[in-house]
């Protein structure tokens, strides 16, 4: 087993870096021989030939190959934070969270609002305007419910008129601001990891949904738990997100192998039945379909089980991952099956001796 068994095909992060696709920010690096340095799969300096690059799994790996990083994309950043591009940016939201912004204000501080727009689409599943609009709103809900008035509420975020206000609660939460003091939305916040930026999302009942940001149709996932839970869903910080956070960068240090998290695992009974078992998967173990459709007592029901674990909405912590075919196959994973190969070998390979291991610590 080498580590690059673990990462993409070198065809599909090729591809990546011709095409500067941010999504596998953070998941490679490419290391380019002619010039002795290595960049981020989105790196805007000119495309490297495909027999100059080498790629490594960590920026870690290719210091220790003899590679200096680039001083452009700067590679040594954490995986998946804000780009240096958008460093400014987010530095103004978070300085001043409840300001309304305009295209206009994104060209004048020299970006391009369809490149703001393409990022955010590809790291929160929205726009950038849905973005700050949430959070603003957002912030207006925890004013609310801290006791402030409506009007300051409305005025203190950005909102111009009393009317506008109400009409986007209305719209974004389907309430009236009064009514918006007893409203829970589920809060959304991003975990960065080894693998990629994650999206996290939960509030007061527990955690909703942790999933990778690049998985195809979680913006669909996003609506299911909106429905499901009969909950608004905002940009926001939430105790339940930070500990999953910490308990996910505890899980890739190799510290943790089980999640102690409140889970809403809201399903059908079947679903339910499921995932359940999933969790009790022992950690660095493969069980099959088969197996699990056995010890729900429904031999017959792989078919079924292997749909469920798909619609497993717990990257990671309910592990899908760990379940593979009968014959051995590995099958798919909602998340990219290099993901799940680099699961199943990271769980193995930590539970033995150190000196043992083969796959190199995930470090950024
Ligand atoms: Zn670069």
């Amino acid at each position: 087993m080498n580590a690059l068994t673990t990462l993409p095909t070198e065809q599909q992060m090729y591809q990546a870096i011709v095409q500067r696709d941010v999504r596998l920010e953070g998941v490679f690096v490419v290391a380019v021989k002619t010039t002795g340095i290595f960049c981020r799969p989105g790196c805007k300096a000119k495309t490297p030939k495909r027999e100059n690059v080498e790629f490594f799994a960590t920026a870690a790996e290719a210091l220790a190959a003899g590679y200096r990083a680039c001083r452009r994309c700067r590679p040594l950043e954490l995986a998946g934070s804000v780009p240096a591009w958008l460093a400014n940016l987010f530095a103004l939201i978070n300085a001043e969270p409840n300001r309304r912004w305009t295209n206009a204000d994104l060209d004048s501080l020299g970006l391009s609002p369809s490149r703001v727009r393409r990022w955010f689409q590809a790291h929160y599943q929205m726009t950038f305007h849905a973005y700050v609009r949430t959070q603003r709103i957002g912030l207006a809900v925890d004013q609310l419910q801290a006791g402030s008035d409506v009007t300051s509420a409305a005025y203190e975020n950005g909102y111009e008129s009393l009317s506008g206000f109400r009409e986007s609660l209305k719209r974004w939460l389907g309430t009236v601001p009064t009514a918006a003091r007893q409203i829970e939305p589920i809060l959304v916040q991003r975990i960065l990891t080894p693998l990629g930026p994650m999206l996290a999302a939960g509030g007061e009942k527990g955690l909703c949904l942790l999933e990778f940001a690049d998985r195809k149709m979680l913006a669909k996932q996003f609506q299911r738990i909106n429905k499901l839970f009969a909950q608004p869903i905002l940009i926001g910080k939430h105790a339940v997100l930070s500990e999953t956070d910490r308990q996910i960068q505890q899980y890739f240090s190799g510290e943790r192998t089980q999640f102690d998290l409140p889970l809403r695992l809201a399903g059908t009974p079947f679903q339910t039945a499921v995932w359940n078992q999933l969790l009790a998967i022992p950690y660095g173990e493969t069980h099959s379909y088969q197996q699990l459709a056995n010890r729900l007592g429904k031999p017959t029901a792989s078919r079924a089980v292997g749909r469920t674990n798909g619609d497993n909405r717990f990257a990671i912590i309910v592990p899908c991952h760990r379940v593979i075919r009968s014959d051995g196959h590995l099958c798919g994973y909602a998340g990219g099956l290099w993901r799940k190969k680099w699961l199943l070998n990271w769980e193995r390979e930590n539970l033995l001796p150190a000196q043992q291991r083969q796959l190199k610590l995930p470090t950024v």
